[in-house]
């Protein structure tokens, strides 16, 4: 679970979602109100998870799979994904450059 690196506060679920769907670079901690930044390592993680569940469709579209199922179960991973999200993503006090 996302954790606050200044007072060590434990973001709940439904805490990171909303912070996460302000689509924000800062996310404010509820508990200590200090800006946080997804790590990151988080972020590279986070993309690379997306990256390889948008390449789902690639052997199912190959094993003759209907397009209408993959579509399916494309938003259903995804959702699944976004819900797990917040259990995966680790913040940081700073914020840290990608390259
Ligand atoms: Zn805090």
């Amino acid at each position: 679970m996302a954790t606050c690196k200044h007072c060590g506060h434990k973001w709940g679920w439904k805490e990171t979602i909303a912070q996460l769907f302000s689509f924000k670079r800062k996310l404010k901690c509820t508990n200590c109100h200090t800006n946080q930044y997804i790590s990151v390592k988080s972020r590279n993680q986070l993309s690379i998870v997306g990256i390889l569940i948008s390449l789902i469709f690639v052997p199912l579209i190959s094993f003759g799979v209907p397009l209408r199922y993959i579509i399916t179960s494309e938003i259903l991973i995804y959702v699944f994904y976004i819900g797990l999200i917040p259990f995966l993503i680790k913040l940081s006090d700073q914020e840290e450059v990608f390259w």
